[in-house]
């Protein structure tokens, strides 16, 4: 069932039982006070016509004729007196008598001195009536016969007003649902629109404060990170293309160079170590690539133990120095660590060791003397780790482009990279909750801080 017929039915159940129990309310006050009124008006034709009778004003024959002569005698008060002993005295019409009194009734009028009562249809009432120093016991009886067709025409009236409102309330109902929810209708007609090629599209906010309002502020929020993470998405298949397609070419043109015409075995060799050459090369940018997409993951995905820094650190040295024999990277702890914990932090060893490799590396081989300094300190909630090099260094107009994937300074011809090193080191800094900060000087260094909280 869709929100709108929920919101109509609920709207017209409510409005449907208030109007039940105030039509019920109406109906039931009126026939109390039709039957109130019938009783008055019963003991006032009762009291005439004794009086008329009694005082010997009209003689009963002739009460009796206008009894049975007026236009509607069915539904006449019938009045009958009776003195106190059960002797009837005048009866209106006995032949059509409507209420039989017994000789318990008139007991029960003495007693009470005023009696109401109804029979089926017809209401009575019973008086004892003081006249001249007797008592008389007068009962009249009728059908309210007016009261009830005004109350049958209030009922019908009552039920046809009723199903007309509720048809109303549904029609309303219906139209102000749907008014209410218009917005969301819009909402839902604008985001089928929006497919990858059109992420730049927003819906749009009428207003801000209200609930409709918030909810296409917060879908446009998360438009903004999907434009930006899938335009990085896209940055980042084109750059991995590129990057692969030129080595790729390279060992290509080479062996198809080298099967042009018959050569010695050494120019076979020499073809073929180039070709490996570039095919190690590949290795290292997809291990890199590899690694980048492992640092991208969710924060849960990957798992985190506590680790110390400086036993990392060492691998990481081991790791440079197996791969490139000629650099040399020099540990130090800056500070005296009364404390493990102050140099350990929560975090994966895996990938905290890809970016140490990459920064030692980096400090090598963009240095003449092939050297990185790394020295351990920490401060307050945080360890500290500096990787220094006293190489070429960056020009600062590079300096905030270096983090970004696939950026390689102007230095580059000085070593060979393919620029993912950094960004993937940064991510895997923020993946840690940390920071990472360079400061460099051209001609005189470079120095990268990480700062990581420790357990
Ligand atoms: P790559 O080293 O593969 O070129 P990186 O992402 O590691 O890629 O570094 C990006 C750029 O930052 C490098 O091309 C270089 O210009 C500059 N760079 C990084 N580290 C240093 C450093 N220690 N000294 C000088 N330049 C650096």
């Amino acid at each position: 069932m869709t929100i709108r017929s929920k919101l109509t039915l609920l709207f017209t159940l409510l409005f449907a039982a208030l109007l039940l129990a105030f039509a019920i309310f109406i109906y039931v006050s009126s026939a109390a006070t039709r039957e109130d009124e019938y009783y008055k008006r019963l003991q006032q034709q009762a009291i005439t016509k004794a009086n008329l009778l009694l005082g010997a004003e009209v003689a009963p024959e002739v009460l009796q004729v206008i009894y049975k002569n007026s236009p509607n005698a069915l539904f006449q008060e019938e009045v009958a007196i009776y003195d106190t002993t059960f002797h009837l005295l005048y009866h209106d019409a006995v032949h059509v008598d409507k209420i039989k009194e017994t000789g318990q009734m008139i007991q029960d009028i003495i007693r009470e001195k005023e009696i109401q009562f109804t029979q089926g249809e017809l209401q009575a009432v019973g008086i004892l009536y003081h006249f001249k120093g007797r008592n008389y016991v007068i009962t009249a009886a009728a059908r309210d016969e007016y009261g009830f067709t005004k109350l049958q025409n209030l009922r019908y009236t009552l039920i046809i007003s009723f199903c007309l409102a509720i048809i109303l309330t549904i029609i309303i109902g219906y139209f102000f649902a749907r008014k209410a929810l218009q917005p969301v209708a819009d909402i839902v007609d604008k985001v089928e629109d929006i497919t990858a090629t059109n992420l730049d599209s927003r819906l749009p906010v009428n207003n801000e404060k209200d609930e409709i309002g918030e909810l296409a502020v917060t879908f446009n929020h998360m438009l903004n990170r999907l434009e930006s993470s899938f335009d990085a998405q896209k940055q980042f298949v084109s750059n991995v293309s590129h990057e692969l397609r030129t080595p790729l070419a390279i060992i290509i043109t080479e062996l198809e160079l080298a099967l042009t015409k018959e050569r010695s075995q050494e120019a076979y060799k020499q073809a073929i170590s180039s070709a490996l050459q570039d095919a190690q090369r590949l290795a290292r940018l997809s291990n890199g690539l590899l690694n980048l997409a492992k640092a991208s993951y969710d924060q849960r995905e990957i798992s985190m133990k506590t680790t110390r820094l400086d036993e990392l650190l060492l691998d990481a040295r081991e790791m440079v120095i197996k791969a490139n024999e000629d650099y040399k990277v020099n540990i130090l702890f800056e500070q005296e660590i009364e404390n493990d914990d102050y140099i350990s932090v929560t975090g994966n060893a895996y990938l905290l060791k890809v970016a140490f490799v990459n920064l030692m590396e980096n400090g090598c081989k963009f240095s003449a003397n092939r050297q990185s300094q790394v020295a351990i300190s920490w401060f307050g909630k945080n360890v500290i780790l500096r990787f220094a090099d006293t190489g070429i260094g960056i020009p600062d107009e590079e300096l905030p482009h270096i983090f970004q994937p696939f950026y390689r300074g102007g230095n580059k011809q000085f070593a060979e990279g393919h620029g993912i090193g950094l960004s993937l080191t940064q991510k895997i800094v923020l993946l840690h909750k940390g920071t990472i900060q360079v400061a460099s000087q051209p001609g005189a260094g470079t120095t990268f801080t990480v700062e990581m909280p420790h357990v």
